[in-house]
């Protein structure tokens, strides 16, 4: 079908894109579990397959919805989000300058830590809070990779993609964000400038906390590109056929769960701001938050679904308070359909920068009642 583009890209997704399988009619697509595939009596492929580490069918439906998801020109898969952050600073060389937040998803800055050891790639860490220290971070000539999230993960600093964009293009670096967060539903980074855009798809995409995957989206074909799908041929951080299945089963209610969870945890953020047993509530979705006036134009339908409590005394009261609760589940992870809370300090490690008294909660799609009711039966335990 063809009259694609005047369609609603929520429409598109809910059908993979009018997927129907050409052999059966059937509207969810078969599974194909092979690893090696035959040549002909010339010796020539059957098909354009011929070993599942470089290419199989199970990912090329789920990659062609990633690109359209996020309007790139090509998405690839990975088997968790942190094979594709790899895959990705695979093409930075020695001698070059990464920028990154402070803040940031720990994994991925762990990674860039280990890099810049291992291979003399200068990192700088900016403070995420105001633009201009980004523009003070990068080098002219020297900086390759200016790599972001908005919101930052955990305190929801919300960094203009534009403007770093228009920072990284200017001193001849690129912009890769990281897009787990708001997912493509609110925003799409490459529309507002970036280059790439990744993905923990183990997040909102998949949305059930039972696959792992990560999703590269790039603006355009070029020879990083060319460089990532190679890498990911031969380090094999692959994605498996069923997980490939059960990702592209569960991102078509995307959008119904990333709405219903915004709009629970605008309601949750609103319930508890001013709140005396609570610091603080971090939530891009508030008059309040410092990011509002950024995330109402860059997050055009809902904040997303995760918020942070800053709460009074320490970190012991937040341990307690995330282990009474009878509702949210103390878990980390984010994006799926059961809400989890979580006392980041604890699981980030040494290098964490993430206050003590800070408890990420990450809200499903359960009776938005019910989850406010849990934190206040909890707060009031306390
Ligand atoms: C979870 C997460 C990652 C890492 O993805 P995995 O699928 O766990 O490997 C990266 N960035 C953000 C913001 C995340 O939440």
């Amino acid at each position: 079908m063809d009259n694609d583009k005047e369609e609603s890209l929520e429409s598109r997704v809910v059908q993979a894109c009018h997927y129907i399988d050409e052999l059966t009619g059937g509207v969810s697509p078969p599974l194909q579990f092979s690893t090696t595939y035959a040549r002909d009596s010339e010796y020539e492929y059957l098909s354009k397959f011929s070993y599942s580490r470089s290419g199989n069918p199970s990912w090329e439906l789920l990659e062609q919805v990633c690109a359209e998801l996020d309007g790139g020109a090509e998405a690839r898969c990975f088997a968790s989000g942190m094979a594709a952050v790899c895959a990705f600073f695979e093409t930075v060389n020695s001698g070059e300058h990464v920028v990154a937040p402070r803040i940031m998803y720990h994994g991925s800055q762990d990674w860039l830590r280990r890099i810049s050891e291992k291979r003399s790639i200068e990192l700088t860490l900016f403070d995420a809070s105001d633009i201009e220290n980004l523009r003070r971070s990068v080098e002219p000539g020297k900086t390759t990779v200016v790599w972001i999230e908005s919101p930052v993960n955990p305190t929801w600093e919300v960094i203009d993609i534009a403007a770093a964009a228009a920072i990284a293009h200017d001193a001849g670096a690129i912009l890769a964000v990281d897009g787990t967060v708001a997912s493509p539903v609110t925003t799409r980074a490459l529309e507002h400038g970036a280059d790439i855009v990744f993905h923990s798809a183990t997040k909102y995409f998949n949305g059930h906390s039972d696959v792992m995957a990560g999703i590269l989206v790039t603006a355009e074909m070029n020879a990083r590109w060319d460089e990532i799908k190679l890498v990911r041929t031969l380090t094999g951080g692959v994605l498996g056929p069923f997980e490939a299945w059960l990702l592209l089963r569960s991102m078509r209610t995307l959008f119904l769960r990333f709405d219903r969870a915004s709009e629970s945890a605008l309601r949750l953020a609103q319930h508890f701001e001013g709140d005396s047993r609570l610091e603080r509530v971090l939530y891009p979705g508030l008059e309040s938050h410092p990011g509002h006036e950024i995330a109402k134009r860059q997050m055009t339908r809902g904040f997303g679904g995760v918020l942070s409590l800053l709460v009074k005394g320490g970190a012991e009261a937040a341990k307690r308070i995330a282990g009474n609760t009878r509702l949210f589940v103390p878990a980390t992870s984010l994006g799926g359909v059961e809400s989890l809370i979580e006392h980041r300090a604890s699981v980030e490690g040494p290098h964490s920068a993430v206050p003590q008294n800070l408890l990420r909660l990450s809200i499903g799609i359960e009776n938005c009642q019910d989850l406010i009711n849990d934190i206040e039966q909890s707060l009031e335990a306390l």
